[in-house]
């Protein structure tokens, strides 16, 4: 009989491995470098790349290769030279996997250069590389930063369905599913249920996929990507959620800064300035565009991508950050949910969050008011029978909110300066790829 104790497998930690005089570790062989008389092995782990010494006059040739997963042991030394600050001086290697030859990429240097078609194409490999791994270990942080925030102010992660019915934002960019014999949807927005949540537990958050079937192919548009969503209740308007993201963003860039400082350092990523975020109006932040770049509004709907850049440009040399929030949309360029500013006819509590001249967030204060809400479902051409479950919430009762939704791939882009929103997404989704 076999009993199963509860203690978890150790993890080998870079720390236990420093304070060790002897160390068996797991690794890929990342590099080997003969110099002669020895090899550098550098050791590829889950986190780190280690330096091994490997001595060819007392031990032979080293039985791996490079790309084969092993299991090595040796002593370890201090090495003020090595990057960690020590190096390993090995002993003995048990290869628990070998490489076949040949691997279509090289990964093992500092930067992958390839083809966006050859890099997404042998994506399980690339994401090898320790620079392309430290994106999506950086973006891990940005994930437990938002999470870790939130729990702390009271909030309720849930998740919600995502297949759907109907279209929580409108518009063509929804993919629809053969749902047994009826016609399902993939969920565009946590937006609908998180706000049914809200009457529930007050505070609500979620990070989860959405999709959106965006048919061109810009450089910051997935189909697929990771939203996160929060939604908060009794705020008197979206002031209050513009406050919520600002302490949540400066917690995840101390969290970045205390445990991610070694990927923040290999991406070069200099964490922007959140103190202190300032703030525009749609119609002010147009002004300026054209007052300050003589470039003068082609539509009043939204914002193009140029004034997006110009905007960004605009606070970092007036307020020494690349964020900048913008607020009071005009309302035909938000959607149904979105609270009417009664201070200023034709314009919504609503905002955006841009950071280096790309929009990173978009959120409002919403319509919890029954009468409110289907009265401007019925201007915007919606019928409100349409809506019925979603209503039962306005209907009976629900606090003043509003919420936001981030996205967590175009966060992580323009922390790490990525020109291309497909580079931090794992396997990313777009017209032309559904593989790997
Ligand atoms: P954009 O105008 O930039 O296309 P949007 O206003 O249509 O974005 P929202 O519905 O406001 O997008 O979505 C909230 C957030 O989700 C955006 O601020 C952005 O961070 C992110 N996002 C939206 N669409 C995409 C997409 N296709 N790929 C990646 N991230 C996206
Ligand atoms: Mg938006």
């Amino acid at each position: 009989m076999i009993k199963i104790m509860p203690e978890p497998m150790p993890q080998q930690s870079i720390e236990q491995i420093r304070n060790s005089g002897e160390a068996c570790i797991n690794g890929a062989v990342h590099k080997i470098r003969n110099m002669g008389g020895f090899d550098f092995i550098l050791l590829r782990t889950g986190r780190e790349v280690i330096q091994v010494v490997w001595n060819r006059e007392s031990l032979g040739e080293p039985s791996c290769a490079e790309g084969d997963y092993v299991r090595l042991c040796g002593s370890v030394v201090p090495e003020p030279r090595a990057r960690l600050g020590f190096e390993v001086h090995g002993r003995s290697i048990e290869v628990k996997s070998a490489a076949a030859g040949g691997m279509p990429v090289t990964i093992n240097k500092n930067k992958m250069n390839l083809h966006m078609d050859n890099h997404l194409k042998y994506r399980p490999l690339v994401l090898r590389n320790p620079r392309e791994r430290a994106v999506f270990k950086m973006q891990e942080g940005v994930c437990r930063g938002f999470r870790e925030f939130l729990t702390s102010q009271g909030f309720t992660e849930i998740h919600s369905p995502k297949i759907t019915a109907a279209g929580a934002e409108g518009g063509a960019n929804i993919f629809k599913l053969d749902y047994f014999d009826k016609q399902a949807y993939l969920s565009q927005s946590p937006q609908l249920y998180k706000q049914a949540m809200v009457p529930v537990f007050e505070r609500v958050f979620e990070i989860g996929p959405v999709f959106r079937a965006e048919p061109h192919d810009t450089s910051r548009h997935l189909n697929e990507y990771t939203s996160m969503d929060l939604e908060m209740g009794f705020i008197d308007d979206h002031t209050d959620v513009m406050r919520m993201e600002t302490a949540m963003l400066r917690y995840i860039f101390s969290l970045l800064s205390d445990e991610y400082a070694q990927e923040l350092a290999e991406l070069s990523v200099e964490l922007p300035d959140a103190s202190a975020i300032p703030s525009v109006k749609f119609m002010e932040a147009k002004e300026l565009i054209e007052r300050e770049f003589g470039r003068p509004a082609r539509t009043y709907q939204d914002f193009e991508p140029e004034e997006e850049k110009l905007l960004g440009k605009w606070a970092q040399q007036n307020h020494g950050t690349p964020l900048v929030f913008v607020t009071h949309y005009p309302h035909d360029a938000r959607p149904f949910y979105t609270m009417d500013d009664p201070a200023d006819p034709g314009y919504t509590r609503s905002f955006d969050l841009l950071l280096g001249g790309l929009e990173i967030t978009s959120g409002a204060q919403r319509i919890h008011d029954y009468g409110m809400q289907t009265e401007k479902m019925r201007r915007m051409g919606l019928d409100p029978d349409d809506f019925e479950s979603y209503l039962m919430a306005h209907r009976y009762g629900m606090p003043p909110h509003g919420g936001l939704g981030l996205g967590l791939e175009r966060l992580t882009m323009q922390l790490a300066g990525i020109e291309n929103v497909r580079y931090v997404c794992l396997f990313p989704r777009d017209i032309n790829h559904i593989t790997p």
